[in-house]
């Protein structure tokens, strides 16, 4: 009760903030009034979401996955009802993919927001060269729904965390480190999303998209090169925009540590949350999960760079050294993570997880035929060692 309460005031005050903030600089009022609206209903939404959780999940429904099922489907009837409604009051937006709005003033700049289940495009500039380049860019992230996956993605966490809360056990390290594995993972599903939308950006403009990028950093914050953005900016979108806007590498532009540290952070909190179910507890994860996050990045990050060859057979010319290596970090944090959540949950975890690392891979090799056989030598790789060890073991 106390941690969302804590959360829907605190995103209140930040949505509040954001709407003052907005209607400050933009130029039109009632674009402004449409922009503070979505972040405070969004922000609601999932504070909403995570507190029907926790007060009425131990009542109601006792099995996690139904109740995140229930969870998902009623925020998505929510959202169809504001589609139908938004038809009614604005005829003329029916059957559009999404809602563009462009405002030719000197504020440089584009976001999409959620609108029901479509998108709100919202693009400011005066020079048409950079507006087209900043429409291309929101056109990917409306037309795949990033909103949309992002808003379920958190329901989804929050409501994870509401369980764990109902189980009491948000004073344990369980609670926080599956807290810092959320708002990671958060992070790095964004900046994947930023990612992709610039690789578009590249296969629609060709070289054209570094150059008139350049143009807006200057026009908008005063500097000529990507790392030398705000750190929001960065945080949000990679400090190596560079990268993806000159060779149209899809994945070269995130941090090499980036995934690493996300797989990791996720194995360490598999591995309180089995130390949490049994006899020895609590105590122990406290000292077993820092170790276990250290150890599992230095694992990622060693397999990540033993795979490096084989993946690089696998990508096309876009792809940079720097992109092989992050490839090779996802599909190696893949691999951990299924190998670790085998120990506790059994061999059964290893056909979903080879679906999902396949899935994952296939975004960016842009083939399911090569995406389901990289997977395959990988978990074919990962399964004899495992087979080795497990003899040697058995000799010892
Ligand atoms: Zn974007």
């Amino acid at each position: 009760m106390a941690v969302s309460m804590a959360y829907l005031t605190a995103s209140f005050i930040v949505a509040i903030v954001k709407f003052s903030l907005a209607v400050r600089t933009l130029p039109d009022r009632t674009v402004s009034f449409v922009f503070g609206l979505f972040a405070i209903t969004i922000a609601s939404a999932i504070g909403y979401g995570w507190l029907m959780g926790e007060l009425y999940i131990e009542n109601i429904i006792n099995s996690t996955i139904v109740f995140i099922s229930l969870a998902v489907f009623g925020l998505l009837i929510i959202l169809k009802l504001l589609d139908i409604y938004v038809d009614k009051k604005f005829p003329s937006w029916r059957s559009k993919k999404y809602i563009e709005y462009i405002s030719n003033e000197e504020c440089y700049g584009g976001i999409t927001f959620p609108l029901g289940m479509r998108a709100l495009v919202l693009v400011g500039g005066s020079d048409p060269r950079i507006i087209e380049m900043i429409r291309i860019h929101e056109e990917y992230h409306a037309v795949n729904k990033h909103n949309l996956k992002q808003i379920l993605f958190m329901y989804i966490l929050f409501t994870l965390a509401a369980f764990l809360i109902k189980y009491n056990l948000q004073q344990t390290i369980l609670f926080h480190l599956y807290f810092a594995t959320m708002m990671v993972a958060f992070i790095v599903l964004m900046r994947v999303f930023e990612v992709s939308a610039d690789a578009y950006m590249w296969r629609k403009l060709g070289p054209e998209a570094y150059e008139r990028f350049k143009a807006f950093l200057k026009a908008r914050y005063g500097v000529e090169e990507p790392w030398r953005a705000p750190w929001w900016s960065r945080l949000t979108h990679t400090s190596r925009r560079d990268i993806t806007m000159t060779t149209g590498d899809p994945i070269g532009a995130h941090w090499e540590l980036e995934f690493p540290l996300l797989f990791s952070l996720a194995s360490a909190t598999l591995l309180a949350f089995s130390l949490e179910r049994s006899p020895l507890s609590s105590p122990l994860a406290v000292y077993a999960a820092p170790s276990a996050l250290a150890g599992s990045l230095v694992v990622i990050f060693l397999l990540a760079l033993a795979l490096r060859p084989l993946v690089r057979r696998f990508v096309d010319s876009r792809f940079t050294d720097r992109g092989v290596f992050n490839l090779s970090a996802l599909l190696s944090g893949f691999l951990f993570i299924a190998s670790f959540s085998s120990i506790f949950f059994g061999p059964l975890t290893y056909p979903p997880m080879y679906a999902f690392t396949a899935y994952a891979l296939r975004h960016y090799l842009a083939s399911w035929r090569k995406a389901l056989s990289l997977s395959g030598v990988g978990f074919a790789v990962l399964l004899a060692i495992n087979a080795l060890l497990f003899l040697l073991l058995s000799r010892a």
